[in-house]
């Protein structure tokens, strides 16, 4: 039998990965894909602190989620300078002093845009005055000497590209970061800040990070095509599964200790509650069941079966979502074309 796949790279040529060899454990192997065109390689799955770090998990479960995250083979854990107003940078900083990694063997993020304070050059920004302080704070917070990868956390039409590209390629060569990137901005924004940076030798965008899930698709799969190709843009995508709607616990009323549940985010409980999405989750019930998989892990392994996913950066309140959410890589080779049809005319058609 074959075991080698065809996984198209997101730039230029073919990649083949070899899917015969096997940790010699339960969990499938962890696949590391290369973030776009750079030589940066992430596990196919990652963990990420929205929501969870600073409202539902303090630092020693953080340091359970993160460690089941490692042992499964995750090398990339994802933050941002406004999840819990700094708070969850501390608490994933204290997480790693304990786990005491070697710094080399994980890569992490944080992200700028929204800010931490109410200043006008402190929120809502990419200038370069608010990027190049908001980092020692990010560094601080996470007690390292560098982030991996920086993201601009959103696009910011009140400061030029330019600009924040020059800011971006400054911190990097100050060694505070190794890559940087950006979260849902528009593909043209993407290809501006590309070319302005090859126009004046800067550190290009490597990455963005775009919402990517069985009810989101339209931005990975059509508007971005061009940048995997042309300018050889990797991603990191979140909410695989559209903030737990996609793992079916709300189809019998909204589970407490759920994030439907916390103050402050009624916006996102509507969304996750909604019962058209809530219906489509149920009615994906049976795919999962004859696959052997629970729906969570029916609903990640969909999003790592798209070759321009670099890592599917997961979130998870509690050790045990990790572990499970962990082993939908044994289920992304079950997910044939005649599997993702049907599972396609449940959740929605592709765009
Ligand atoms: P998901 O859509 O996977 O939602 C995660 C939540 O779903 C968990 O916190 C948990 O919530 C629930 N859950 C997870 N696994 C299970 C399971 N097996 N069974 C039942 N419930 C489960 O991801 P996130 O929305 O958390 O996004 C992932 C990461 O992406 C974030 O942490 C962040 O790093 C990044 N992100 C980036 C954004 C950006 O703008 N760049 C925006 C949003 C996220 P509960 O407490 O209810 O159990």
């Amino acid at each position: 039998m074959k075991a080698a796949i065809l996984v198209r790279a997101p730039f230029v040529s073919a990649i083949r990965v070899d899917v015969r060899w096997r940790r010699p454990s339960k969990v499938a192997a962890m696949n590391y894909r290369r973030l776009g065109r750079s030589g940066l390689k992430l596990g196919e799955l990652s963990l990420g602190s929205w929501v969870t770090y600073g409202n539902q998990v303090d630092a020693a479960i953080a340091r359970e989620c993160m460690a089941a995250a490692r042992d499964a083979g995750a090398n990339f854990f994802d933050n941002a300078e406004t999840y819990a107003k700094g708070a969850a940078e501390s608490i994933m900083g204290e997480a790693l002093r304990k786990l005491a990694w070697r710094r080399e063997s994980y890569v992490v993020s944080t992200k700028f845009f929204w800010g931490i304070h109410d200043g006008p050059n402190e929120r809502n920004t990419l200038n370069r005055k608010y990027l190049l302080e908001a980092i020692d704070g990010s560094l601080a917070r996470l007690g390292l000497e560098h982030v991996d990868i920086v993201f601009c956390h959103r696009a910011d039409p009140e400061t030029p590209i330019e600009e924040t590209v020059q800011a971006l390629d400054d911190i990097i060569r100050a060694g505070k970061a190794l890559y940087w990137g950006t979260s849902e901005w528009g593909a043209g924004e993407i290809a501006a800040a590309w070319e302005i940076a090859e126009r004046h030798h800067l550190h290009k965008p490597v990455v963005e990070q775009p919402q990517y899930n069985l009810f989101h698709r339209e931005r990975v799969e059509r508007e971005y095509a061009r940048l995997y190709v042309d300018y050889g843009i990797g991603t990191t995508t979140w909410s695989p599964l559209a903030s737990g709607v996609l793992s079916g616990k709300y189809a019998g009323g909204v589970p407490a200790g759920s994030r439907a549940t916390l103050k402050g985010y009624e916006w996102l409980s509507e969304r996750i509650t909604d019962p058209q999405r809530v219906a489509r989750v149920c009615a994906l019930e049976p795919v999962a069941r004859e696959l052997g998989c629970t729906l969570a892990q029916l609903a990640i392994a969909w999003c790592v079966r798209n070759p321009n996913v670099s890592t599917v950066i997961t979130g998870a309140s509690r050790p045990a979502q990790v572990v499970e959410n962990m082993k939908a890589l044994e289920v992304v080779p079950k997910l044939t074309p005649d599997v993702v049809a049907r599972i396609d005319s449940i959740a929605g058609a592709p765009p």
